[in-house]
């Protein structure tokens, strides 16, 4: 029998069971695999490692793992070798959008509010989700780690919290996107572009005391919901300055 010897680098300790965080992972095995596979066989989701070094080299996911390798793993915020390392993706993403798996409504709202282009439907299905993150790039946000193993998945991320609030925080935070933040540029029900429309062309679709009181109104490019800043719109703005203050 073969052994592999497996160390992760912090914050991909979160993925594994307690008694095998921070400590040197023994891996035994008898037939022949890629690197990529032992990793999730592990727990750990590929779409969470920045690089892989077997014996002080730098490896992509393909490697085949040998008897006595020396592994260490390292996770996509933060990097500490001295290697020189091989890139796991295809290339950094140039502009970041997202697509969401169906249980993270809530933080898919957030995201849009906040003006990130975010795919989301809650009867998407795994195939589809894993698709539509592989060929338009998105990043595939999810709690469910079986989805983020899926090879077609290039660009993902485990959200850790479970709390919306904290949610939209936290991937303010991993993407480092508090500076890129435009709100109240999206439409929240369908991720359309708004638009400014004048108030007589849509004046006979508004309740009579925003008629009189409203005069500034933004349509969906692709919906048509009428958008105007009311009492809810005061909300929504103290939220997002609530989430701002994340990033100072
Ligand atoms: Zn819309």
């Amino acid at each position: 029998m073969a052994v592999a010897y497996f160390h992760f680098s912090r914050e991909l300790n979160d993925f594994l069971p307690r008694h095998k965080r921070h400590t040197k992972i023994v891996y035994s095995f008898t037939e022949r695999a890629s690197i990529k596979d032992m990793i999730e066989s592990l727990g750990v989701p590929h779409t969470e490692v920045d690089s892989i070094e077997v014996n002080a080299k730098s490896v992509d996911f393909c490697y085949i793992v040998q008897d006595a390798d020396n592994i260490n793993i390292y996770p996509i915020s933060a990097r500490n070798s001295i290697y020189p390392k091989i890139e796991l993706r295809p290339e950094p993403l140039s502009s970041i959008r997202f697509v969401l798996d169906i249980h993270l409504g809530k933080l898919a709202t957030s995201l849009r509010l906040l003006g990130f282009d975010t795919l989301y439907r809650n009867d998407y299905k795994d195939e589809e989700l894993a698709l539509i993150s592989h060929n338009e790039s998105r990043v595939l946000l999810t709690r469910d780690k079986g989805l983020l193993m899926r090879s077609l998945v290039i660009y993902g991320y485990y959200v850790r919290n479970t709390n919306p609030q904290q949610q939209i925080v936290e991937v303010l935070q991993r993407f480092d996107l508090f500076n890129v933040v435009s709100p109240f540029q999206r439409c929240l029900r369908c991720n359309g572009i708004l638009e400014a429309i004048a108030k007589e062309s849509i004046v006979d679709q508004l309740p009579e005391t925003v008629q009189l009181q409203i005069d500034e109104f933004h349509r969906c490019q692709n919906c048509g919901q009428i958008y105007w800043k009311g009492s809810h719109y005061e909300r929504l703005q103290q939220f997002v300055q609530s989430l701002m203050a994340n990033g100072n």
